[in-house]
């Protein structure tokens, strides 16, 4: 094989491509594949999603005894491949959403041209990047209090941050835990007034300013965290057996940003209602462009929804092609 043939570029076109395996790809893919639209999908770096990073999923509608993260995502793949889905491996490293059709590269080296694309890329938990933290992950260690928090009801737990999340987490857990102790860095929450109010009335929400994390304690789970004050230098043992990391989520959009409306924050925008973009015929569904919900459930109900949107628009443009060959053939 010559170097050039090593590095020439596979070309594809296919009708849906679906650009991610999380909840709400998968969902897109039933729905695509059940309205015979002959979906690819590109399962990226984490098949299968966030999910697969927890153990318990309890409050997905369907599974009474809760069901296991990994193995749900394997049953939705199982359920989108069962109606005919093309499921691959498979990173989408560049779009160019300049014309019609749509380009996708997958990989840097397959160039697939697809008439709509649905994105279902996801977020990602900021973490605070201690080697506790990620060692008790999922064993005590969080970064999603309406996912987890019914697991320390009764219990004392622990929340960092000072942003509106931080807040929004310290207030649910409050209504579940016996005690939140909310680490703050600075000595001001940068969370909005309403929030602050929020964190400030509830009784058991105890906020530790000037604080930061050194260490989550426990050997195989969560039994409590080290913290230090930065301008004493003081360091305090806080005994808790949950830990919340609530510094904010990442989008995983960055190849869209040259051609799609994201926020600030790097959401994709969509239009209210609807999972279109600001490009005809890219749809986007589930954490990529949900900044307020971020659960399994509105990530795969959005994902129905884009699949949706896909069939509504290539019906749309099949029936506006198929009137201008009409009027052509007229013409002759
Ligand atoms: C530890 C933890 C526990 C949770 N527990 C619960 C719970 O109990 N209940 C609940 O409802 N929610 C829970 N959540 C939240 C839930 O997991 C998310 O809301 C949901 O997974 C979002 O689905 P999604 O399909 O939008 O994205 P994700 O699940 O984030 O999946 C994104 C997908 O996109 C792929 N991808 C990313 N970039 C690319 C690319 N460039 N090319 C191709 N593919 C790409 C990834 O590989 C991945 O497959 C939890 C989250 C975490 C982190």
């Amino acid at each position: 094989m010559s170097i050039k043939t090593y590095f020439e570029m596979t070309e594809e076109k296919v009708n849906v491509l679906i650009v991610g395996s999380g909840p709400a790809g998968y969902t897109a893919a039933i729905y695509a594949a059940r309205a015979g639209l002959n979906p690819v999908l590109y399962q990226g770096g984490q098949p299968g999603g966030q999910l697969t990073i927890t153990n318990d999923v309890e409050n997905y509608p369907g599974y009474p005894d809760g069901i296991n993260g990994p193995q749900m995502m394997v049953d939705f793949q199982k359920q989108a491949e069962r109606f005919g889905t093309d499921v691959r491996f498979g990173l989408a490293t560049k779009v160019d959403f300049s014309g019609y059709p749509h380009k996708v590269i997958i990989d840097d080296k397959h160039e697939i041209t697809a008439n709509a694309v649905i994105i279902s890329t996801g977020a990602s938990a900021k973490w605070l990047g201690l080697e506790s933290e990620q060692r008790l992950n999922g064993m005590g260690v969080s970064a999603c209090a309406v996912c987890d928090g019914f697991f320390y009801k009764g219990q004392d737990v622990v929340v960092v941050g000072a942003g509106d999340t931080a807040a929004e987490e310290a207030t649910y857990l409050s209504k579940l835990c016996n005690k939140v102790t909310l680490l703050v860095r600075r000595d001001e929450m940068r969370a909005s007034q309403i929030m602050q109010n929020r964190v400030m009335k509830a009784p058991n929400i105890e906020i530790l300013w000037n604080t930061e994390t050194e260490e989550v304690l426990g050997k195989d789970e969560v039994e409590g965290v080290r913290v230090a004050n930065n301008v004493t230098g003081e360091k305090t043992d806080i005994k808790a057996t949950g830990f919340f990391v609530a510094i904010g989520h990442k989008p995983n959009t960055e190849i869209f940003k040259d051609f799609l409306n994201l926020n600030e924050a790097g959401y994709i925008q969509t239009i209210p209602g609807t999972s279109k973009t600001n490009i005809e015929g890219v749809f986007a569904s589930g954490d990529a462009q949900d900044f307020v919900y971020r659960q399994a459930v509105t990530a795969a109900g959005t994902g129905c929804m884009a699949a949706l949107d896909a069939e509504r628009f290539l019906a749309q443009k099949e029936s506006e092609e198929t009137e201008e060959n009409e009027v052509a053939q007229q013409a002759k």
